[in-house]
């Protein structure tokens, strides 16, 4: 068992932020239940270099430094993979646009439901959505939605 030095433990918090998505890619235990690909948030990295995580699934089981490998999610897929668990768990009201950050007043259902995943944005971004898919502007990719590029910006109030 290795541990990392100083340097490679503060490379590894600023590469894997407390509230941030990430991936599992291999995970060197036979017992593990967890399927590779599998998305959850970080809750930190401890001193021995393990990174935290709460799995999407329920479990909690650590990314052992030097023997596991995640990523942090990176792709579109990924991108709604998380939409769409965020939207699972998106408060019933007053609620943060997952796509700009903005909050959403009142009931969220009220709001805009998203073409890209299950869950509602502000009337501005759903706006923009059409916009985005008549071709008028640009896309906006998931993966530069606040909620899967600053989950922590205002609390995270686009979960609990
Ligand atoms: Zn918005």
């Amino acid at each position: 068992m290795r541990f990392p030095d100083k340097e490679t433990l503060e490379e590894l918090r600023r590469q894997y932020p407390v509230g941030c998505r990430i991936v599992l890619d291999e995970m060197d235990d036979p017992y593990t239940k967890i399927p590779i690909g599998s998305q959850g948030e970080c809750r930190g990295v401890d001193d021995a270099g393990n990174v935290m995580v709460a799995w999407d699934m329920g479990s909690s089981l650590s990314i052992a430094y030097g023997a596991d490998r995640v990523h942090k999610v990176s792709t579109e897929d990924e991108a709604a993979i998380t939409l769409n668990w965020h939207g699972a768990h998106q408060l019933k009201t007053d609620s943060r646009c997952p796509r700009c950050g903005d909050m959403m007043f009142g009931p969220t259902a009220r709001h805009a439901l998203s073409r890209y995943a299950q869950i509602y944005v502000c009337d501005r971004c759903g706006m923009e959505e059409a916009l985005e898919q008549a071709e008028i502007i640009k896309m906006k990719p998931l993966t530069e939605w606040c909620a899967v590029k600053l989950p922590s910006i205002g609390g995270g109030a686009w979960r609990r």
